[in-house]
């Protein structure tokens, strides 16, 4: 990063950031700061990349023309640029003669590929509106079909061969993109910061590249941010788009840097709001928007949820092999947006207004989002252990899911996992594939009643686990990172205090419904009561006001459901929440119909 303190007086362009208040403002980009590309050509991009051809097809005449029927034709002239990096998506090209080309920018490269005849331009931006993540312009004179966003998605809908063929490059070419660290987005932070890890996941989860600079392993990032007044509590810094500097930024303010959210019209009143883009939520949001509803799902933080945080789901049905939480969270999310639906992300419902209809879903900037229906499934969250210093090491040694992300930092290292489920047994097979040692420990005499029997075998066959039953974590020293973990066998009282650096915490589950504020009937354990597990009690003090009784996953309230976890009763389980956010979807239809 010494390139940028060494060249930034020499910049001149109009684009500014602002690294430090005292700092005069420098007009500077990121791009122009480059000195590893600065002056140098771009390098063509390989078509050598594994999956060129379905990255970059070519269309056949019959597939041209039928798109031809959405578009417009349209001639272009050199140097005229038909996407600019950074602006919203709303516009798809195939070239029909003549050439048009793609200019990919990163940390270390810009990489330029030529879109011949037959080709076509779009990556998955194209299908949220969001904005490009590469530059598109006419290298000569050439003739373009022009579709915008709305009949591109028209298209995909109603067109499979093509669909296929555009889903299929879309998410190559994002992948690509997002090996390449393209698309403007730099983090500048220490692997041992919770706030890092913070960051990486939350674009990680959003399928959003990013490059990395680690304090602990660059001298010149020290430097940068010693000669910029950055204090430790500033870190991470996050440069988004090339050119905006944010300082330990929330989640929420890196989607509106990166305009997550600005395709999305808050004013308008839809047929469905979906709460929440965990599994149940994103299967809701898939099977509303391919039948036709106006859907909108409202995420607090990353959409995948609970299921996004895990390693290997290897009891989803149609995935023999396991898939990962990330993974199927990512295509569920892409096929959610392919069939219309919005997806709001780090913008969390803060309240419900249900006196009156339209229904309204609060957010935290006091924004009201209507909607005819509502289907809450806002999942649940592990609960956290009673130790008073816990929030210190929150990030920092403490992780609430295993990831690669988190596996990467506890290599060769010894590990503790607390918790007996399903969850915990997952992430101490994962993480035994390279941490040195993992210790599983919990309160109950065993593992039989909470674990599957698949997994306690896998525990049972590893020799790097070690599981200590009936014990308890009481204390945890460091400093700025998890030092020593203590934990006292319950029945014994023995303590040991061992020099272990990563904890896992996988314990019991708590709803995500503090926010509904009195609207619908919860159980003894904060759950939200459905169908039949609302009592005649329920509804007379929710002043139920209809003749029928509430539909399957229906709330005390009409017209509002809940879905997967969140639900009282429901079975915790990655099928189970898909399945009922499916089927919330049926009810949503007669509700809407009567
Ligand atoms: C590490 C781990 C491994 C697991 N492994 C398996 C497995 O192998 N097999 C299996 O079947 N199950 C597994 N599970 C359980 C499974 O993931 C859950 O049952 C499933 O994710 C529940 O889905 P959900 O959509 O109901 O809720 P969640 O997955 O909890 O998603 C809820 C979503 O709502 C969002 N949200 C919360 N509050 C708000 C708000 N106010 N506004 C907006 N959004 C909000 C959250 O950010 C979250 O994204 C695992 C769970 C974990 C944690």
């Amino acid at each position: 990063m010494l390139w940028l303190l060494q060249t930034d007086s020499e910049l001149t362009t109009t684009r500014s950031y602002y690294l430090s208040a005292e700092v005069p403002a420098r007009a500077i980009s990121l791009y122009e700061c480059h000195l590893m590309t600065e002056g140098m050509p771009p390098t063509p991009l390989s078509t050598g990349v594994p999956r060129a051809a379905e990255m970059f097809p070519i269309l056949t005449p019959a597939q041209l023309s039928r798109i031809r029927a959405h578009g417009r034709l349209r001639q272009v002239q050199k140097g005229e640029f038909l996407i600019r990096l950074g602006e919203r998506t709303t516009r798809f090209f195939v070239v029909i003669a003549g050439q048009i080309e793609l200019l990919r920018r990163s940390v270390t490269s810009d990489e330029l590929f030529s879109f011949e005849p037959g080709m076509f331009t779009g990556e998955v931006s194209m299908l949220s509106g969001r904005n490009a993540l590469v530059e598109i312009r006419a290298s000569g004179p050439a003739e373009v079909i022009e579709l915008d966003r709305e009949r591109l998605l028209t298209l995909v809908q109603t067109d499979s061969e093509l669909s296929d063929i555009f889903m299929r490059a879309f998410i190559l070419r994002r992948v690509e993109i997002i090996a390449h660290g393209a698309g403007g987005v730099v983090i500048v932070g220490s692997a041992h910061c919770a706030g890092t890890l913070r960051v990486k996941e939350f674009l990680t989860r959003n399928g959003h590249p990013y490059s990395s600079m680690d304090l602990d392993r660059d001298p010149g990032a020290q430097d940068l941010l010693d000669r910029f007044h950055v204090a430790l509590a500033d870190v991470p810094v996050v440069i988004c788009r090339g050119e905006t500097v944010l300082r330990n930024p929330t989640n929420q303010q890196i989607a509106d840097c990166l305009g997550f959210n600005e395709a999305i019209d808050k004013s308008e009143l839809r047929d469905l709001i979906v709460v929440g883009a965990g599994p149940s939520g994103l299967a809701a949001a898939v099977y509303g928007a391919s039948e036709g509803l106006d859907v909108l799902v409202v995420e607090s933080d990353s959409p995948g949820g609970q299921a996004g945080s895990s390693s290997k789901i290897e009891n989803y049905l149609g995935f023999p092999t396991g898939i990962s939480g990330q993974e199927l969270a990512g295509r569920a999310y892409t096929q959610a947006q392919k069939f219309g639906a919005q997806v709001m992300i780090a913008s969390g419902a803060t309240g419900l207004s249900c006196q009156h209809k339209p229904y309204a879903v609060v957010l935290g900037d006091g924004s009201r989002l209507l909607a005819r229906a509502i289907i809450i499934a806002t999942g649940a969250r592990y609960r956290r252990l009673p130790i008073y210093n816990l929030a210190q090491f929150e990030g920092a040694g403490i992780y609430y899911c295993a990831t690669f992300v988190e596996s990467q930092l506890c290599t060769g290292e010894e590990v503790i996992v607390v918790g007996g489920g399903n969850s915990a047994g997952q992430a101490a097979v994962f993480l035994a594939q390279t941490a040195r040692r993992v210790h599983i420990l919990v309160r109950s005499e065993g593992l039989a009643d909470s674990m599957s029997r698949f997994l306690i075998r896998r525990i049972e066959d590893n020799p790097s686990i070690s599981l200590r039953t009936q014990t308890e974590i009481t204390a945890l020293e460091g400093e700025s990172h998890l030092e020593r973990v203590t934990w006292r066998n319950i029945v014994t009282g023995d303590i040991e205090t061992h020099n272990i650096r990563h904890l896992f915490s996988m314990t019991g589950a708590v709803p995500w419904t503090d926010w509904l504020d009195g609207c619908l009937a919860l159980d003894s354990k904060g759950f939200i009561k459905t169908g039949p597990g609302l009592s005649h009690d329920d509804l007379a003090a929710a002043e139920w006001p209809l003749a029928r009784p509430p539909h399957l996953l229906e709330t005390s309230l009409p017209g509002v459901f809940a879905v997967g976890d969140v639900r009282g009763g429901s079975l915790k389980r990655v099928a189970s929440a898909v399945g009922e956010g499916s089927i919330a979807v049926a009810f949503v239809h007669q509700f809407l119909r009567q």
